[in-house]
């Protein structure tokens, strides 16, 4: 596709999108005198859907009207509630039903996850993670060694990019993986990366760490509703994820969690235990010892907040009319757009660090820009820019493919070239 760097392509790309409609099924934030921002935030939170208050009203009606009952008079059952949302989310992450449930936030289930699947054992005792993954999974794998009294100066090891780069290149990741494999007891990378937007081939990273008798796990909070994840076909044992970025479900909503199939079955894999996890038939027996549903279902521990649940139902339900695929395909073309009216500004200040090859990068651009600071971003703000800036001198954009119009980022790559000059 041959682009233009003219409003009017941009309104004719946006005049033959088949996805043109989703946008007014959201809220857009305001300025003062009443505009709508260009909201390019969606990997940090995801808009509101128009539909969502109207999900959550339900619920609280159905509690006021039933209390208690509502377990099972509610137009939608609270007991079963998070069962209503496995195959639409299954379906974002290409994954099978037994293989998914929404649970807890992210950094909850990924300890939950690490309690199974990191068990340091011998010499196998390492864990391998990006060296610039976000701070709170760092925490996490940090923690989780200590908790072992594993000294993450020794036991950590942190993929770097090459001197000069500013991504991480998959050979170097095979490489590592190769030479350390046998002391690593699990692999955890982010897919996709929140810095610089680069995602990586999930299926051959997990089949190697495999090969070499490592667990793989991911951390797909920028990738769950962005890419297109295949997370039953690549293989590795578990997965998180959030539901308020490219998921939309609102500030703080629960977490998605993915387990293999081939663990399905197991009783015998260690984990955290709670009531939610328990068979279903006997949880309410209150005596049985733990019999833990087979699939991930069984790391549930608690039952779960219906309200923000709703919001995530609201939200599925738009991924599930649109498709993922589809979604995937705008967001390419869209982000292709972008950086070609970023590129065009001709500024030598500003350099893109995320990949150029349009199936390493979800729908996030991160433009580095010399010699600025979060003054420039302020700039870009007041004239009516939702973005995120990123410490010490990157612009996180993120056209994405359900609401974002190719005029929203023609309109964006106008005012930074503006705030460039
Ligand atoms: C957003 C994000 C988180 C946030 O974790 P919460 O537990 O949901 O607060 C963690 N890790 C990554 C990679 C993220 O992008």
């Amino acid at each position: 596709m041959e682009f233009q760097n003219t409003l009017e392509f941009a309104r004719k790309m946006d005049g033959q999108d088949p996805l043109r409609k989703f946008r007014s099924k959201f809220y857009f934030p305001k300025r003062e005198s009443g505009e709508p921002y260009i909201y390019l935030c969606g990997n940090s939170l995801g808009l509101q859907p128009i539909t969502t208050e109207a999900a959550i009203l339900q619920e609280l009606e159905d509690w006021k009207k039933y209390g208690v009952e509502g377990h099972f008079h509610a137009k939608h059952p609270w007991m079963p509630y998070h069962e209503f949302l496995t195959q639409a989310m299954a379906n974002i992450v290409g994954a099978k039903p037994i293989e998914v449930v929404v649970m807890n936030t992210l950094s909850v289930n990924l300890h939950l996850m690490m309690v199974s699947f990191f068990r340091p054992k011998g010499t196998r005792t390492k864990i391998l993670i990006e060296f610039d993954a976000f701070p709170s999974d760092k925490y996490a794998v940090e923690s989780q060694l200590k908790f072992h009294g594993l000294d993450p100066n020794e036991h950590l090891i942190q993929l770097k990019a090459r001197e000069g780069e500013s991504l991480i290149r998959e050979e170097d990741i095979e490489q590592v993986i190769k030479e350390e494999g046998e002391s690593i007891a699990l692999i955890m990378l982010g897919n996709t990366n929140y810095y610089t937007g680069q995602f990586f081939d999930m299926q051959r990273i997990t089949e190697l760490g495999h090969s070499m008798g490592c667990t793989v796990g991911f951390d797909c909070a920028h990738g769950a509703g962005n890419v297109e994840l295949n997370l039953h076909d690549a293989g590795p044992d578990f997965a998180v994820w959030c539901s308020y970025k490219y998921l939309n479900s609102g500030p703080g909503s629960l977490g998605g969690c993915f387990v293999h199939e081939r663990h399905a079955h197991n009783k015998d894999l260690n984990r955290f235990a709670g009531w939610w996890g328990h068979n279903k038939d006997t949880r309410f027996k209150m005596r049985d010892g733990f019999d833990p549903i087979p699939g991930v279902e069984s790391w549930q521990l608690s039952n779960p907040p219906i309200l923000s649940m709703a919001a995530i139902k609201a939200s599925l339900e738009l991924f599930e009319e649109a498709g993922i695929s589809n979604l995937r395909k705008k967001a390419r073309s869209l982000t292709s757009f972008c950086e070609f009216v970023v590129e065009g500004i001709c500024n030598d200040r500003i350099q893109i660090i995320s990949p150029k090859d349009p199936d390493k990068r979800g729908s996030q651009l991160s433009i580095q820009v010399k010699d600025a600071d979060k003054a420039l971003f302020d700039k870009i703000s007041e004239a009516g820019v939702i973005a995120d800036w990123r410490e010490p001198d990157v612009i996180r954009i993120a056209p994405t493919a359900m609401y974002n119009s190719y005029e929203d980022v023609f309109h964006f790559s106008q005012l930074l070239k503006k705030q460039l000059i």
